[in-house]
């Protein structure tokens, strides 16, 4: 004998950000291998969290058959539900976003710690073969999840399919990656003995002027430190301000983490573990 009850499901175009399961609340759905998302039909008990979460909207409940004996499992499950999630000590990595995000705009020299945020994800990847970064790690998903989430600046809307199509995914990579090898292009060129600079880009067009921060050294920069790496800071931090407005305005119209279908930092070390398998 068979009965049937709800399960999610899980379509193609999974970008492995981990958004499903930190909601689940019965663990049942997971990111295998930094593949992409994976449900375990015998928790899951098609109640929906993981879906409205979804910022690639590719989960979907559906009806499914089960042998008769399953009900007694799921029963097991939605007992479970009532477990808090217990909080670790990576659930508050938006805070050091958040550090960093504001860091900025005293003095542009600690916009050389976001080299972190570049290389923890991309080892991670490279090492161990996952996204444990997205799912566990990642302060700037933290902020929006927060922002968004919580404190429920977000419209929850889901993302129209241009913003979680693979055209704009993949193009925005490689949009970014040209943009990055031109910022280091530049900061070579101040070590060649270009002028620099003090002014930030943001949106890759605007130059804002940026000699104004409370720590900055009074008579520039340059007598400070050697020129090139200011102007790698003035060059990263416009990046990682750019791409955060971009995120949060994202954030505010559509799901809270809608930035992960298409943040290249994401795009990459999906793409390593797609290598790696
Ligand atoms: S439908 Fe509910 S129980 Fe099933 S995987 Fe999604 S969040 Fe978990
Ligand atoms: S895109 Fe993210 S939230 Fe959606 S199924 Fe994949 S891992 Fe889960
Ligand atoms: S996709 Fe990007 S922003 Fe989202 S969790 Fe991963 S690294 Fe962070």
């Amino acid at each position: 004998m068979s009965s049937s009850k709800k399960v999610a499901a899980i379509a193609n175009d999974c970008v492995a950000c981990g958004c499903c399961a930190k909601v689940c609340p019965l663990s049942a759905i997971s990111v295998y291998k930094g593949l992409h998302a994976v449900v375990d039909k015998n928790r899951c008990i098609g109640c929906g969290k993981c879906a409205g979460a979804c910022p690639a909207a590719v989960i979907s409940i559906s009806q499914e058959s089960t042998p008769h004996s399953q009900p007694k499992t799921q029963n097991r499950a939605a007992k479970q539900k009532k477990r808090p999630h217990k909080k670790h000590w990576y659930d508050y990595l938006w805070i050091a976003e958040v550090l960093y995000l504001t860091s900025g705009f005293f003095n542009i020299l600690f916009a050389w710690m976001g080299l972190i945020f570049f290389f923890t994800p991309l080892m991670i990847s490279i090492i161990w073969g996952t996204k444990s970064y997205c799912g566990k790690y990642c302060g700037r998903g933290q902020l929006f999840e927060l922002v968004g989430g919580n404190f429920g600046l977000s419209q929850r809307r889901k993302p129209p399919q241009f913003l979680r199509s693979k055209w704009l995914r993949y193009g925005f990579l490689a949009f970014f990656l040209t943009t990055f090898a031109l910022m280091l292009h530049n900061t070579y060129l101040v070590f060649a003995g270009a002028a620099l600079k003090e002014t930030l880009l943001l949106f890759w067009v605007f130059k804002l002027p940026w000699d104004w921060l409370p720590l900055a050294p009074a008579h520039g920069y340059a007598s400070l430190v050697s020129p090139w790496v200011a102007k790698f800071g003035f060059g990263l931090y416009g990046v990682m301000l750019t791409s955060t407005i971009i995120g949060f305005i994202t954030m505010i119209i559509f799901k809270p983490r809608t930035w992960c279908v298409y943040c290249p930092m994401g795009s990459m070390t999906q793409i390593i573990c797609k290598i790696k398998q």
